[in-house]
């Protein structure tokens, strides 16, 4: 893990804010309606720290476990009490129960098993787990997520769900150069959170954007980006899920 110094992991949040500001520009948005989700999966709990001494309270992991342990690490003696963890990945059903205590939202819901089983988990907790959809817009079976042809239904079946609310859909771009293939991605998305926001009002959210595309996701419509690399340092595992870094990134310039 190639992680930058402190000193520089405060001047790429702050470069990273303005770059965002700049694609908000582009297209008429507010900066403030685009959440930045500082990525923090494979580093250790001091990188969460230094997200929240930066001012970052939400934090998104993409295992279930890690995050779990460093929910547990950090929130020991009390601290942290306003720190919250959304995971960003997939997660096998037989994982759901560890959701209760340790997860504030879930950007990866892909299956109506896992949302079966959450459901009751979190209505045993007493609680309402605020979830977004994972939609495979790039169909490449490399990824999770339901298809965009079953992203409505999908929703509808959820409805049922007392103990989780849908508040977006998210998804990761196609692992391409070509900008209009990402683009594409990104816009199937946005089309199919119009559509289901006139039959679900609270339907509002798009998680979409990592360090190597968040700009074309806030000229598309993002509202949440999720962004490791470009604050914190290189991954050695290359991301199976996006390989944008590290040719397209602010470092190489
Ligand atoms: C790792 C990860 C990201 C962040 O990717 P970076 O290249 O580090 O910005 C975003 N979303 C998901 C689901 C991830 O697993």
């Amino acid at each position: 893990m190639a992680l930058y110094a402190p000193e520089k992991i405060k001047e790429n949040f702050v470069e990273l804010q303005q770059r965002i500001a700049e694609a908000c520009q582009r297209v008429g948005r507010d900066p403030a309606e685009v959440r930045l989700i500082p990525v923090t999966k494979e580093f250790s709990p001091a990188v969460v720290e230094l997200a929240y001494e930066a001012g970052y309270k939400q934090v998104g992991e993409n295992k279930v476990q890690e995050l779990v342990d460093k929910h547990e690490s950090l929130k020991q003696d009390g601290a942290y009490e306003d720190l919250d963890f959304i995971l960003i990945g997939h997660l096998q059903s037989n994982k759901a129960r560890f959701m209760t205590e340790h997860v504030a939202e879930f950007h990866a819901l892909d299956s109506l098993r896992l949302a079966a089983r959450l459901d009751r988990f979190m209505e045993e907790a007493g609680r309402v787990l605020p979830v977004y959809v994972q939609v495979n817009t790039s169909k490449e079976d490399s990824k999770y997520g339901v298809s965009a042809s079953e992203a409505l239904d999908f929703i509808d079946e959820c409805a049922q769900f007392k103990h989780l609310r849908v508040v977006g859909l998210m998804t990761l771009a196609i692992n391409s150069k070509d900008e209009d293939e990402v683009r594409h991605c990104f816009r199937t998305l946005k089309t199919l959170r119009d559509q289901a926001q006139l039959k679900y009002p609270e339907v509002t959210r798009l998680s979409m954007g990592m360090s190597g595309d968040f700009e074309i996701a806030i000229e598309e419509g993002a509202t949440d980006i999720r962004i490791g690399q470009m604050i914190f340092g290189p991954r050695d595992i290359p991301n199976e899920l996006a390989h944008f870094w590290p040719e397209n990134t602010p470092h190489s310039n």
